[in-house]
């Protein structure tokens, strides 16, 4: 510092000391918005002001401009959120990110990319010179404006066109493709329990965040918290196989890979130990007790899938239908599809309950009980037979006189299990499947899923899970 200064002068910062607005509440503004505010009222362009930043930070900061949103997770990020305070002698900035959470949380939290944002259309219908942008609507599993309550979206109205990231405040709010206006009075959907809950955890977490503390979330907490989260697993003999692997893999890699989980993975745990998300933040250690887990004996799956597991839900019910729509004269049980695909059923149901039922419903009327147990080993032979030998072409006859008459099947019911496994067999080769996949890229797929929740938000089971 320069002693010869003036002590009754002001000590100049860099960049004016712009003040984040809404912060201590679930308002807060982005450090996105934020820095565009700063950007249009000094005029500093945003080449400038990375290139500025990359020398300031040693190289850490990339010198490119990114309009990416910043969420203040990563070592980069972190550098750049206290060059900014530096920069403007604002020491409260990093509450306009999820800084409090940047030493648990993977920097791979945004699902559905990084070219996709969402907005609240009543926002920027209402939009003034005091208007800013929210940290929530960063957060993409959060679907609610802290503002007005309504759905945030990501579409344009006009032509359904995905909207870019972007640091010009009237370039934001309208369409990039058509020039329509984003702006409008906004609509509240009546969307299901569980997605109302995980809205409101977002909006715990991001409370978490905006709360000011001197250090952020610490590994070591998080650690333990599964740990023992692992050991109640453990004591609780009757927790399904499946999530039972999920909470073991999600263990495993943080301990022996340090991978960080998304928000995703902590909704996920907080669903599994009937906690809310400030429980989780604030008291983590406290948090993750066996005593806990009994009062969920109802939970049946994770409610939020990995996006790839979504898309498997996606594949296995289109092959259901397909399967189904060439009217076979046998139908295996849906736990031969759920198997082959690796997914579970209660999700599957959740995704389209009404396919779900139908296909159960056939199923259940077309054989007595004591002899479909026979049946369906002898698909399954057949089916791993015919797999094996994608190019076989004969007849289902010859494959299966052998296997029949080992399964003491007529002749009748053999032909039937024949014919099902041969049209099964194009449902379930590779090339369909791909082609399937081809429909619904990854990222798409956990949105299509939670847009399955919407419409058939009254038949969910999931809703069941969500303690109140
Ligand atoms: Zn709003
Ligand atoms: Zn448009």
């Amino acid at each position: 510092m320069d002693s010869r200064r003036p002590f009754n002068l002001p000590n100049w910062t860099v960049l004016p000391p712009l003040a984040l607005k809404g912060i201590g509440t679930v308002l807060v503004e982005s450090l996105h918005s934020y820095v565009r505010r700063m950007m249009e009222i000094t005029g500093i362009s945003g080449l400038d002001l990375a290139s500025y930043l990359h020398d300031q930070t040693g190289g850490l900061v990339s010198a490119k401009w990114t309009s990416r949103p910043m969420l203040g997770l990563g070592a980069a990020e972190v550098a750049r959120i206290k060059e900014f305070e530096r920069l403007t002698g604002m020491r409260t900035l990093r509450f306009g990110t999820l800084w409090a959470m940047s030493d648990v949380l993977s920097i791979n939290s945004n699902l559905y990319g990084a070219k996709s944002r969402q907005w609240c259309p009543r926002c920027y219908a209402e939009w003034d010179d005091e208007s800013y942008e929210p940290l929530l609507w960063s957060i993409d599993i959060a679907w609610r404006c802290p503002g007005h309550d309504c759905d945030l979206e990501r579409n344009c109205p006009a032509c359904g066109e995905r909207q870019f990231e972007s640091y010009r405040t009237a370039r934001r709010m309208q369409c990039g493709r058509c020039g329509c206006g984003l702006g409008h009075n906004g609509r509240r959907s009546k969307k299901p329990m569980i997605m109302r809950w995980m809205d409101d955890q977002c909006r715990l977490l991001v409370e978490f965040c905006v709360n000011p503390r001197s250090e952020p979330m610490l590994w070591g907490d998080y650690l333990y918290f599964l740990s023992g989260l692992r050991e109640s697993a453990h004591a609780y003999g009757d927790l399904e196989t499946h999530m039972r692997t999920l909470l073991y893999g999600t263990d495993l890699r943080v301990r022996v890979q340090s991978q960080r989980p998304t928000i995703r993975t902590l909704l996920n745990l907080c669903a599994l130990q009937g906690i809310s998300m400030a429980e989780l933040l604030t008291s983590p250690r406290g948090a993750s007790g066996p005593l806990l887990f009994n009062p969920w004996a109802g939970l049946k799956h994770l409610p939020l899938p990995a996006a790839s597991q979504a898309r498997w839900i996606y594949v296995t019910l289109r092959s259901i239908e397909t399967f189904t729509r060439r009217r076979p004269p046998y139908l295996p049980p849906i736990e031969f599809f759920v198997t082959w695909f690796g997914v579970n059923l209660p999700s599957l149901i959740d995704a389209d309950p009404a396919l779900c039922k139908r296909y159960i419903e056939r199923c259940a009327r077309q054989v007595p009980t004591c002899r479909s147990k026979n049946l369906y080993r002898v698909f399954c032979r057949c089916i791993n037979k015919l797999i094996d030998k994608p190019g076989s072409s004969s007849g289902p006859g010859k494959l299966l006189k052998k296997t029949a008459l080992m399964m003491e099947l007529n002749s009748q019911e053999a032909k039937k299990v024949a014919l099902a496994s041969f049209l099964a067999r194009d449902c379930l080769a590779q090339s369909s499947v791909d082609s399937l996949k081809a429909e619904m890229t990854v990222r798409h797929a956990l949105e299509w899923l939670l847009e399955r929740w919407e419409t058939d938000g009254e038949a969910l089971g999931l809703g069941l899970y969500v303690r109140a």
